[in-house]
């Protein structure tokens, strides 16, 4: 450590420049991100300081790292356990403890912990100290071995994260060599220093040394750790290591309400005449500052571990998507844009009339967000569309992310503005618009044979002639037109009757408006929703059923955004409730079938609904329940959700990849899937039909099996 004034002097010096510099790095991130628009989940943030429950979330979350020490999801070959970043993490705090005794030594060479806590903590201290270094030299080489030797897919070893690791290294072994060196001169000089023994193990190294070779030696070591940690302060900010500085307030501010419900874009603008720019209407995002400022914060939190993209049935189908790779791109774009945005409000606060002009136009000609063809060409753009209408929504990114990212909701903001602001879609999605704008459904079947499924049972309302019932049965554009889902509509309605539940359908009922949404087509979804919340209030419906995980979402959770208030219940919850009550008799048979269940993506990861569905399976007598290897918050999509049901897809198809893994669980003589979706149902008996197994594995809904499992003389049967 430095002892004259001079080599102090020029410590300080150096001191303040880093703290400065990282100062000023965070001051230029914190600008960039306030941009953003207010995050509709967090009203006031400020609230937040005096919300223990925040407090908790960064115990558990961050000090604790709760997410990172997730074991991998069975069936996901490329997701690796990222335990050993506990040791880093915990090292890295208990160094820099030790470091900031160090900092200060280079002020005030006679500070010491010893000063204040006594010589038996301080030991302790030591101990700790030094056997956290050790554990991390271990920890580093193993992190080598493994991105070198291992190469675990999409974590490589770069030029980055070479430079980190050899950082963290040279730290270590710098604090042994230092504080090595000074036990040794210590001993020489007769007045042995407090020391662990790992510390006088490193000190027997230079028994050999002369006491100012020691000293000096002791010196040129403290000097090469403590420039390491201010060249290290002002790299991280610029590094994959950014989430040092991100993780933690993205923990803290996370969105802990229901996720997946996307934000009501305002379609009318306040005053058309209006040419400023603040004035756009936010149709969704086009410019990085239209995100809100969580979304922005997320991209600096990124630990780059990979789990989004390594669960993400898109990139696992070779869909040009990596959740991860988003999220920097879109941090790319808030430093390239946001940094000029900055520039220019500072030469309009100077009233530098050149400068703002030139910063417009740099500006003007800043590459695009999102455009066609970035994925080849990233001169063209930041995030490609392409990448954008492979996702299906299925929240596996979100769920599997340890600093609590939200990457579907980013890209399906990005996704409004390209249908609504520019008018950039796929086909297929454009027919399904039309489809649904014209008949109420994205198949575009006339509306008016929209009730042609329903059988003389079936009660039906009707405003000249009410009758009571306790459940809207919301049947869903698949189960109104779909001959296969039509079956389950039956079903559903065989099985509440048989338990005596009065439920009846609205011939007004229109599509959801779930396809238009997530496919970006705000326009549509909300006049969806306004028609069917209409027609919900006319009739005077307080409970509604849905066996459409995708109608489930949106009814319960975004319909309110519209006034639609409803106890909105999917047919699992219900069917549970009614076999654990009693009310369904499902006669044990002798015959087992073995049965797989496949978790849909809204009802299981977006809706945590995980037990009901297998109660009802469990419930019905003579089947054997089997799991898929890649089951509840590991459940691998179907490949319907996010409006890529009614788009193209190439092969390896994502239907398919899951199809497989039904396959390979049951038994080879065939057996049940089965579903809670009617677009499941769709895409899994397609993807059984590309392995011809359609025959041999029946595809069915929870309703269609326990109306299967009546007893036959049953008062009211719907097929009748
Ligand atoms: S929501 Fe699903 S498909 Fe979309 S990016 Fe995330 S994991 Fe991939
Ligand atoms: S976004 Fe989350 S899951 Fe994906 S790499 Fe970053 S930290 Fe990991």
């Amino acid at each position: 450590m430095p002892t004259s004034y001079t080599s102090r002097t020029i410590f300080g010096v150096l001191l303040l420049a880093a703290l400065v510099g990282f100062g000023w790095t965070l001051a230029v991130f914190v600008k960039r991100i306030v941009k953003g628009r207010a995050e509709e989940a967090i009203p006031d943030p400020f609230a937040r300081l005096f919300d223990w429950r925040s407090w908790a979330d960064v115990i558990q979350y961050w000090l604790l790292q709760w997410r990172v020490k997730d074991p991998p999801g069975a069936g996901y070959p490329h997701v690796h356990t990222s335990i050993h970043h506990l040791a880093i993490f915990w090292g890295f705090l208990i160094i820099t403890v030790g470091t900031t005794e160090y900092l200060v030594q280079g002020l005030w060479p006679a500070f010491s912990y010893e000063r204040f806590a006594g010589s038996g903590l301080t030991l302790a201290f030591k101990y700790a100290l030094d056997m956290t270094n050790l554990l991390v030299i271990g920890v580093i080489c193993w992190s080598v071995f493994r991105r070198v030797v291992l190469k675990p897919r999409l974590i490589p070893m770069n030029l980055d994260a070479g430079l980190i690791l050899g950082m963290i290294l040279a730290l270590c072994v710098s604090h042994f060599m230092a504080h090595g060196a000074h036990y040794a001169a210590s001993v020489k000089a007769g007045d042995p220093a407090l020391a662990s023994a790992f510390m006088k193990a490193a000190g027997a190294m230079y028994a050999g040394g002369s006491v100012s070779y020691l000293h000096t030696h002791a010196s040129v070591s403290w000097w090469i750790h403590v420039l390491i940690v201010l060249f290290f302060l002002n790299y991280i900010p610029y590094s994959k290591h950014v989430h040092l500085v991100g993780a933690l307030p993205n923990i803290f501010f996370r969105n802990r309400g229901q996720l997946g419900i996307m934000p009501k874009v305002e379609l009318e603008m306040e005053d058309e005449d209006d040419e400023d720019e603040e004035a756009d209407p936010n149709w969704g995002v086009e410019r990085y500052e239209q995100f809100s400022w969580k979304s922005l914060l997320d991209n600096y939190a990124c630990t780059e571990c990979a789990r989004c993209t390594n669960y993400c049935p898109a990139y696992n189908t070779d869909k040009p998507l990596s959740p991860m790779q988003l999220v920097h791109d879109i941090r790319y774009a808030s430093r390239d844009r946001g940094d000029l945005l900055s520039a220019l409000d500072a030469a309009r606060v100077a009233k530098d009339v050149q400068e703002v002009a030139d910063l417009e136009e740099k500006l003007e000609n800043l590459k695009p967000l999102v455009a066609e063809g970035a994925e080849e060409d990233p001169s063209l753009g930041y995030v490609d569309t392409e990448t954008l209408w492979s996702c299906t929504t299925c929240g596996a990114c979100q769920e599997n992310c340890p600093v609590f990212i939200e990457h579907p909701m980013k890209i399906l903001e990005l996704r409004t503005n390209l249908v609504l602001a520019q008018e950039s879609m796929p086909q297929e999605l454009a027919n399904a618009f039309k489809g649904i704008e014209r008949n109420m459904n994205p198949w575009g079947i006339g509306m008016d044979s929209r009730m042609d499924w329903v059988d003389d049972d079936t009660p039906v309302l009707d405003e000249d002639d009410p009758i009571e019932f306790e459940y809207l049965f919301f049947v869903g554009c698949a189960g109104s037109f779909d001959n296969r889902c039509q079956k389950q509509s039956h079903a559903l309605l065989k099985v509440m009757k048989a338990a005596g539940v009065k439920v009846a359908v609205a011939p007004e009922e229109v599509c959801c408006g779930d396809p238009a949404r997530r496919s970006g087509n705000e326009f549509i979804f909300q006049m969806m929703a306004e028609q069917n919340i209409e027609t919900f209030n006319n009739y005077g419906v307080k409970k509604i059923v849905t066996f459409c995980p995708h109608c489930f979402h949106t009814l319960s959770h975004e319909y309110p955004q519209f006034g639609g208030d409803f106890e909105v219940l999917h047919h699992s919850q219900v069917i549970a409730g009614l076999i654990a009550e009693g009310r369904l008799d499902l006669p044990r048979t002798g015959d087992r079938q073995v049965v797989t269940y496949h978790d849909s993506c809204y009802l299981g990861r977006w809706n945590k609904i995980y037990d009901e569905p297998r109660d009802v399976v469990h419930a019905i007598g003579g089947t054997r329940l089997v799991e898929l290897d890649r089951n509840e918050r590991h459940s691998f999509c179907c490949g319907a959700g996010g409006g890529r049901f009614w788009m193209e897809e190439d092969t390896p198809r994502v239907n398919e990849n899951r199809a497989k893994e039904i396959i390979d669980t049951l038994p080879a003589a065939g057996g049940v899937v089965a579903l809670n979706c009617p677009f499941c149902t769709t895409m899994i008996t397609d993807g059984l039909k590309a392995f011809d197994k359609d025959e041999d594995i029946k595809v069915l809904d929870i309703a269609e099996m326990v109306a299967a499992a009546l007893p036959s003389d049953e008062p009211a049967e719907a097929e009748d």
